[in-house]
Order: C-alpha cells, then structure tokens, then sequence
C-alpha cells in the first residue's frame, strides 16, 4: 500500500473512531442541507428513531435534513429561534457557532457547529455537534444556590448579601438616596436549644425568617450573617422608616410564640439599627459595625428592644 492509500485510509478509520466514540451526537449535512452522516450517540441525545439503517449511516446522501429538523423543532423550547439561527449559518457558512439549548424535557444541550470547506476554500457543508450538559448545568444551579442561599432558612448568605448591600449603596451614592441597615440577634437562643433541642432551635429561625419577611418591604434584603444572627438593608429608607421597621420585626417575634413538634416556644429578638451614608467614605461594613453597636446597646438594656446607632465609632 502506497503512502497516500495508507494515509486516506488513516484519516477513514478515524473519522470511524471520532463517529463511534465521541461523547458528542454528530451531525454532518453538506451544501444541499443533505444529511450526509450522523453517528449514533446524535440519535441518543435527541433521543431520536433512526433515520436510516445503522449500516447506512456513514452513507446517507439521499436523506434529506427536513425529517430530523422536524422532530429537533418540536423537542425545543424555543423552536424559532433555532430555527433562525440554523438560517443564519447557512447563509454564513464561515460562522462558528455555540450555543445552550434547552428542550422541553427539562435537559439543556450544548450546541457547537463549524462550516466544511475544500482546499480551494469552497463551502462543502457544515458539521455539528451536540452534548448533553443537563447534569452539569444541575450542578451549576446548585453550586450558586449555595453561595447566595443560606440552605436552613432560605435567606441571603453573608457573602451574598455585603455583595447586594454593595450595589445599593453604590445606587444610593448615585440617586443621593438613605439607606439603612438593621441587626437582628435572637435573644437567649442558646436556652432554646438548651430548653427543646437543636431541631426545635432550627424550626425557630425558619419561623422567624418567615415572618419577618412578611414585615419587611419586597426590596429589603434579609441576610443571615451567621448563627441566630441577621441583618436587613433598606434601600431608600431614612432613619424614622429603618426604627419603624425594627419595631414591627421585634413585635411580631414577641407577638406569638412558634409552634415546633406541639409545643409553643416564646422567642424575642432585639435589634440595633445604623444609617449608611450616601458618600464615598462609607462602607456596608462600617455601616453593619455601627448596628452592631447598637445591638449590643439593646441587649445591655434588657433585650426584646430597638436602639438606634447613636455616637462615634
Ligand atoms: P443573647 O441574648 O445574648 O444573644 O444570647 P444567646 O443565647 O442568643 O447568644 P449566644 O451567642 O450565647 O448563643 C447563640 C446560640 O445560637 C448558640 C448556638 O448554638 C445557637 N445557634 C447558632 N446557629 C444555630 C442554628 O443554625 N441552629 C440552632 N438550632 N442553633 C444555632
Ligand atoms: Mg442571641
Ligand atoms: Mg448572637
């Protein structure tokens, strides 16, 4: 066998290899939208019937792209625009394409595809390729629902929430709006484990949270700096609306007990409360130390209170 024989037949086994064991389902569909081949992981990903017999496939010349297109359409959520997009390519064959798409079964395929030219640069077709990626997209949710949601009581993480409070001052700084920051620390809460266990103890917090969102306004943000610790920002709030706030947050803690298990738990929670500065020198965190000594105020005289940040820090 002459080099060039051994060579094509090389590049045909590969091509084979590439069909038979890529993770990707492969479509190849020349200039006349002619499908020239696809391999069967394509069918698995779509989860397709067969077009053509599997002895077939690496042959289809005579298949045209319609039957294929047609059940592709109708597995996607948004059919139009795969449609247009698809148009674009062919009227753009030296387009490069990426894209997520998601289909009406809930997965989400990762779609690549590049134009087939000859060595004079004549367009031959294109290739495409498709890869399920739900499992990874899944795991891609989760991952940011656990950096921004604080998994027992639903509220803010710590990190998300210096993160959100960041861009209102920042809006705040902008508008020329007040904003203001609450501490909120659940009162002798170590005596509520201690009294009814720590089951009971989380079932407080996500009672708490719960109705506490239910005083707040729907763009306050609520945030669990830790432990029986949280924190409320109200974006354009001056200091009258911040107290009134903390005053509703400490009665209806006060107001009733939480019901765990058939047992009523009388809870109270006290609250410190700071203005932020709409101007360059403050920070959240200045703002969050300047609560927290306001906080530790309320606890010192008594607990189930309000005070507000009053002096130098
Ligand atoms: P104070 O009025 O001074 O705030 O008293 P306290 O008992 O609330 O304060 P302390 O800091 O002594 O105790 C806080 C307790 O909160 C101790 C800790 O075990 C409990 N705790 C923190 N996080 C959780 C949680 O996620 N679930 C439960 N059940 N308990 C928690
Ligand atoms: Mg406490
Ligand atoms: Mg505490």
């Amino acid at each position: 066998m002459d080099t060039k024989d051994s060579r094509n037949q090389f590049s045909r086994s590969l091509l084979r290899a590439i069909q038979e064991a890529s993770p990707d389902g492969i479509l190849v569909v020349d200039q006349h939208s002619q499908v020239i081949s696809y391999n069967q992981r394509f069918l698995e990903v779509w989860q397709m019937e067969e077009q053509c017999r599997p002895d077939e496939q690496a042959m289809c010349q005579s298949l045209s792209e319609e039957p294929l297109l047609d059940s592709a359409l109708r597995k996607l959520k948004n059919p139009d625009a795969f449609l247009q997009r698809i148009q674009e390519l062919y009227d753009n064959p030296t387009l490069h394409d990426h894209a997520e798409i998601e289909l009406n079964d809930g997965r989400t395929l990762d779609r690549h595809s590049t134009g087939l030219f000859d060595d004079q640069n004549n367009y031959l077709g294109r290739v495409w390729f498709f890869r399920d990626i739900t499992r990874q997209k899944l795991n891609e949710a989760l991952l940011q629902d656990l950096a921004w949601r604080d998994p027992l009581t639903g509220t803010m993480t710590r990190g998300y929430f210096l993160e959100r409070a960041e861009e209102e001052l920042q809006r705040a700084e902008r508008y020329g709006h007040t904003l203001a920051v609450i501490i909120l620390d659940v009162d002798h809460f170590k005596e509520v484990n201690d009294r009814y266990g720590h089951y009971a103890g989380d079932r407080v917090l996500v009672i708490l949270c719960q109705r506490w969102l239910e005083a707040i306004r729907n763009n306050d943000l609520l945030g669990r700096i830790g432990g029986e610790e949280f924190t409320i920002l109200l974006p354009q709030s001056d200091l009258q609306t911040a107290l009134q706030t903390a005053e509703r947050v400490r009665s209806i803690t006060a107001s009733q007990p939480v019901h765990s298990d058939g047992i009523d738990i009388n809870c109270t929670v006290s609250c410190g409360v700071a203005m932020l500065d709409n101007n360059q020198n403050d920070s959240v965190k200045d703002a969050l130390k300047r609560a927290d000594n306001a906080l530790y105020s309320a606890k010192k005289l008594g607990r189930n209170r309000v005070e507000q940040f009053s002096g130098v820090l």
